[in-house]
């Protein structure tokens, strides 16, 4: 077995441990990381960029928030059930993180939102080279820290996972990593858990959620987050703390293998969604923001939505553009809709469905057709009417389901990765369930943010890379107190 020291061992090479590497080079700190896959950037390699407010970008643009205003935002958002001064440290950074990316060499277009309601808080990285931002532009800014920490001395151990802790006493002081052909024992001063949760490992997600992987929820898996650092930190004492994925109402085609773009159809707010029991069951103006259209769908059977649109609606939709354009997919996706969908429906018959009937739809999709028809038919005339007197949906989306053909798309939950698992404190230290700090021990991005009581706050958005960078920068910082602590100590013990 190899033996290695140094003053902070990372576990995982995401964002957030990425962040914490940079910020003890800076300090001088000698710092190793261990990562479990053979590339740096973590699960920040397929987003598009971090939350920030007050930044420079912002204040040049004249981006109206204040970090007030969205710490007031949040704390409402989440009923403050969340560490108020965790979100209130990690608000104030956030804007200054942005500056300190940039002057790294990452570069950020326009701050953007998420839905035209949310705020201008989404920092969507350049992709290298210049170009328009789009899917996986973060990996630009992770290759930029990558290169940044190994600037400043930081060590990187690649595929070589981490799996163990090495308490003594209240201390962890350690840790045991091993790559296929070496075994490390690690002997560090602070250990910081950085490994992305547990996205990737569905009996863990079913055992702490309740959420069958495939049925009840289709997400982005990234290989590699089982869940290694939280149940590392359970085995040392750590507290448990909230878990839940990181999601929207979404279905099985998503993710970037499908290609079927006309899903932002489906997304648009003059869908009509019903539940299994064909009943109206939203606003479904709100499904801009997936996170609160995925409560309605949890509080449904199989928890599942059933979201029909109709030819007439998808023309207007390509003649005008759509209600919803998106920030990142610059392309009207109503355009080339039919032959999209058709060519998607064979790969996912289960989820898509097209008839010319509404009670032809409903059998296809397994609804009663007596009900949908009473329902599309009570729809329509509230679309006459001008008013939606069941949900108040505004009346500029209100458009009547007719036309020659019906679409039909099954909605279940879809997401990011887990939240949460890991208890810490504002600080970042790790706690038991007593609250009780495990010295010299360290928690940060996805395997401790449980800050959203339940329902992601996309209104801020670029909020969990937020959490993970900032994060990374504040445990350091922490853990420089700390360490000054620690020394203080000593010299009081040798007088
Ligand atoms: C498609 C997609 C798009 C997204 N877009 C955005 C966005 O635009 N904005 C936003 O805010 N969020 C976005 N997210 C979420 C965001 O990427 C994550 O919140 C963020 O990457 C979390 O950072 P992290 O460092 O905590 O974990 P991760 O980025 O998941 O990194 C964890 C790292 O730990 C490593 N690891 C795991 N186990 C071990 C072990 N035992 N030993 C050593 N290493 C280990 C993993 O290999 C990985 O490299 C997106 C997510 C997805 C899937």
């Amino acid at each position: 077995m190899k033996q290695i020291s140094a003053d902070i061992a990372i576990i995982g090479a995401g964002p957030a441990g990425l962040a914490a590497a940079i910020t003890a080079g800076e300090h001088g700190l000698e710092a190793v990381v261990f990562e479990k896959s053979a590339v740096a950037g973590g699960t920040a390699n397929m987003g598009m960029g971090p939350f920030g407010v007050e930044s420079r970008i912002q204040k040049e643009r004249m981006v109206p928030i204040t970090k007030e205003e969205a710490f007031k935002m949040f704390m409402d958002y989440v009923h403050w059930q969340a560490d108020a001064h965790l979100i209130h440290d990690y608000f104030w950074k956030s804007g200054e993180t942005i500056d300190w990316l940039e002057d790294m060499g990452v570069e950020f277009a326009e701050p953007a939102k998420w839905y035209p309601t949310s705020m201008q808080t989404w920092h969507v990285v350049l992709p290298e080279g210049g170009g328009k931002p789009g899917p996986r532009a973060a990996s630009a800014m992770t290759k930029v820290m990558y290169e940044r920490a190994q600037e400043l001395g930081v060590q990187f151990y690649m595929s070589t996972p981490a799996i163990k802790l090495i308490r003594e006493d209240d201390y962890v002081c350690g840790l045991i990593a091993r790559s296929e052909d070496e075994e490390y024992e690690v002997t560090a001063d602070a250990v910081i858990i950085a490994t992305g949760g547990f996205g990737d490992n569905p009996e863990m997600i079913k055992q702490y959620i309740g959420l069958t992987y495939g049925k009840d929820i289709s997400h982005t898996r990234v290989p590699g987050l089982d869940g290694d650092g939280i149940k590392m930190a359970w085995e040392v004492g750590a507290g448990k703390s909230r878990m839940d994925m990181e999601s929207g109402l979404s279905s099985l085609i998503s993710g970037p293998k499908s290609g079927f773009t006309g899903l932002h159809v489906f997304r648009q707010p003059s869908c009509l969604l019903v539940n299994s029991e064909s009943m109206r069951v939203m606003d479904e103006s709100i499904l801009e923001n997936g996170a609160i259209s995925k409560n309605v769908a949890m509080l449904q059977k199989g928890h599942t939505l059933y979201n029909i649109l109709c030819d007439s609606i998808v023309e207007d939709y390509r003649r005008n553009g759509v209600d919803y354009p998106s920030g990142v997919f610059r392309f009207n996706p109503a355009e080339g809709f039919h032959e999209a969908f058709l060519k998607a429906q064979e790969m996912y018959p289960e989820s898509l469905f097209m008839a010319e009937s509404i009670e032809e739809l409903a059998e296809l999709m397994g609804l009663d057709p007596q009900q949908l028809r009473k329902t599309v038919d009570e729809y329509n005339t509230s679309c006459d009417n001008h008013f939606d007197d069941l949900y108040c949906k505004e009346r500029r989306y209100l458009r009547p389901v007719q036309g020659r053909i019906f679409y039909g798309l099954k909605m279940i939950l879809g997401g990011y990765g887990s939240l949460g698992g890991i208890k810490i404190n504002y600080k970042f230290e790790v706690i038991t369930e007593d609250h009780e700090v495990i010295q010299g021990l360290y928690a940060i991005g996805t395997d401790a943010c449980d800050i959203y009581a339940g329902t992601y706050l996309y209104h801020l958005p670029g909020n969990t890379m937020g959490f993970a960078i900032n994060g990374g920068r504040l445990a350091v910082e922490h853990i420089l107190e700390y360490f000054a602590e620690l020394e203080a100590a000593g010299e009081e013990k040798e007088q």
